[in-house]
């Protein structure tokens, strides 16, 4: 069972149809895919590549890069994917860590001399628990992690997501995620593939090619940003998306306002779905049915999600076909992170209805704990986001002499209107505990933020770590 075969089941009868669409109007079809994949597939296995063997690529999003990924999959090699944004001395910890056979960093030279080698005809054939891809996590805090995915955790969820979110031949997917991590990689071009449906290629989230692009496609599959970036342009209209079957959100938390002001703009309303490195998708909102702005929806079929801790909120742990085996070479940060009957402790914070339906409120390690009691930022945030001239807030904790930890909240505020510092915290004082109240706000134009779009806690953790000792 190798998935690439499962892959490939998908592609369309007649494989002249397209798989990618270019902003420069040419296609790609199926057919080239195909060969594409096959001809890396037979360079990899002329060069010595074995099954189980590492490959490692590290370049710029490109047609020829899901030809190499397709490829090594075929080869039965295991597809180790770098952000291209990764500085040398990053690259060189991944490369010691993971040890690949082969490190392509041009993927259109690989692709170009792979066509040289004799095209593998037949798939590698592969187990359901064996290895099909290494993916680092993307580390905002601590030393990065491989995820070892198999070609079992990954078909699974492939599938699972192709039937929940209804995809069909006639699909066509906005593509305009990077292809180094599990959201574009996995989950975007996986619906696709399984489809036989074509996708518009973008290289990054540009908002006239997005715009553009729309225009052709059925279904958008983004993170949060994209979505605020979309809305603070006038040019996005009812005209522009009105004809579109599904938007999908996540790796990161989607603001409500976001959601609200999509609804309103569009008619539409999110979907938003939650995942990690370590389990592709979790669980998603239903594309039947009631898609809550707040909630990430109910576990996929086959995931077996509770709350650990014997509260009502705790941390998310999870069973099921997509999690994945453990961290590359690190037995022991791998059995901290299971719990003694098997379950991935997630490390997200979170409650679920009686119904099964789930709400993130946080990262456990994002927990604030001042003056001995916890504080979860999400709460704050919430808070925070409601008032008025304030767009997005990001909650940490620092050091504080008396408390141990203070709160601090760092906001993104149109200036003027929310600029003023102390008014701001008495009236979060007023819906809040004192303990939860931010003893200091921020204003900020910008919050950092990773390439999936999520606020980089640590560095703002880092940059007024001071804030409460002068
Ligand atoms: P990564 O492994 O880089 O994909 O990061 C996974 C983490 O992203 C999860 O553990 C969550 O903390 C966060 N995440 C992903 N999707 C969502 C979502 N819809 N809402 C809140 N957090 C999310």
């Amino acid at each position: 069972m190798n998935l690439y075969d499962l892959l490939a089941g998908g592609f369309p009868g007649d494989r002249a149809k397209p798989a990618f669409l270019l902003s420069d109007g040419r296609a790609v079809s199926y057919a080239e895919l195909e060969a594409g994949a096959a001809q890396v597939a037979g360079h990899l296995v002329a060069s010595g590549v074995v099954p189980g063997d590492r490959v490692g690529l590290q370049a710029e999003k490109s047609v020829e890069a899901v030809m190499i990924y397709l490829g090594v999959l075929k080869a039965g090699a295991v597809f180790l994917p770098l952000n291209a944004a990764y500085t040398k001395a990053e690259v060189d910890y991944f490369v010691h860590d993971a040890a690949p056979r082969v490190f392509i960093t041009d993927a259109q030279a690989f692709r170009a001399e792979a066509d040289a080698a004799d095209p593998l005809a037949e798939t590698v054939a592969r187990k359901a628990t064996d290895l099909a891809s290494l993916i680092y996590t993307s580390g905002t805090t601590g030393r990065s992690k491989g995820a070892m995915l198999s070609h079992g955790n990954l078909a699974e969820n492939a599938l699972a997501l192709h039937r929940a979110w209804g995809f069909t031949p006639d699909d066509v997917l906005l593509h305009a995620l990077p292809i180094f991590h599990v959201h574009g990689l996995f989950v975007a071009l996986h619906c696709a593939f399984l489809s036989g449906a074509p996708m518009v290629w973008l290289a990054k989230f540009d908002d006239a090619q997005v715009l553009a692009g729309l225009e052709r496609s059925t279904v958008m599959m983004g993170v949060p940003t994209f979505y605020t970036r979309l809305l603070a342009n006038s040019e996005f209209t009812l005209e522009r998306a009105g004809h579109m079957r599904l938007f999908i959100c996540g790796s990161a938390p989607l603001l409500e306002s976001t959601f609200a002001e999509f609804e309103a703009r569009t008619g539409m309303r999110i979907l938003e779905r939650y995942g990690m490195s370590e389990a592709v998708i979790i669980t998603s909102n239903p594309l039947e049915g009631a898609r809550i702005p707040g909630s990430v929806g109910y576990p996929l079929p086959g995931v077996d999600l509770r709350i650990g801790g014997g509260e009502e909120t705790g941390v998310i742990e999870i069973k099921g076909p997509s999690v994945f085996s453990g961290y590359w070479e690190m037995p022991e940060k791998t059995a901290q992170e299971f719990t003694a009957d098997g379950y991935f402790m997630t490390g997200d914070v979170g409650r679920q209805d009686p119904d099964g339906r789930v709400w993130i409120s946080g990262r456990a390690k994002d927990l604030i704990i001042s003056g001995g009691y916890n504080v979860y930022p999400k709460e704050i945030e919430l808070v925070l986001d409601e008032l008025p001239g304030v767009s997005e807030s990001a909650v940490v904790g620092v050091p504080h002499r008396d408390f141990g930890e203070g709160v601090l909240a760092v906001v993104i505020g149109q200036s003027g209107q929310a600029g003023d510092e102390a008014a701001m915290i008495a009236e979060c004082r007023r819906q809040l505990a004192p303990y939860k109240s931010p003893k200091r706000i921020v204003f900020v134009d910008e919050l950092p933020r990773n390439a999936m779009g999520k606020v980089r806690k640590n560095l703002l953790r880092d940059r007024y770590k001071d804030i409460f000792e002068t």
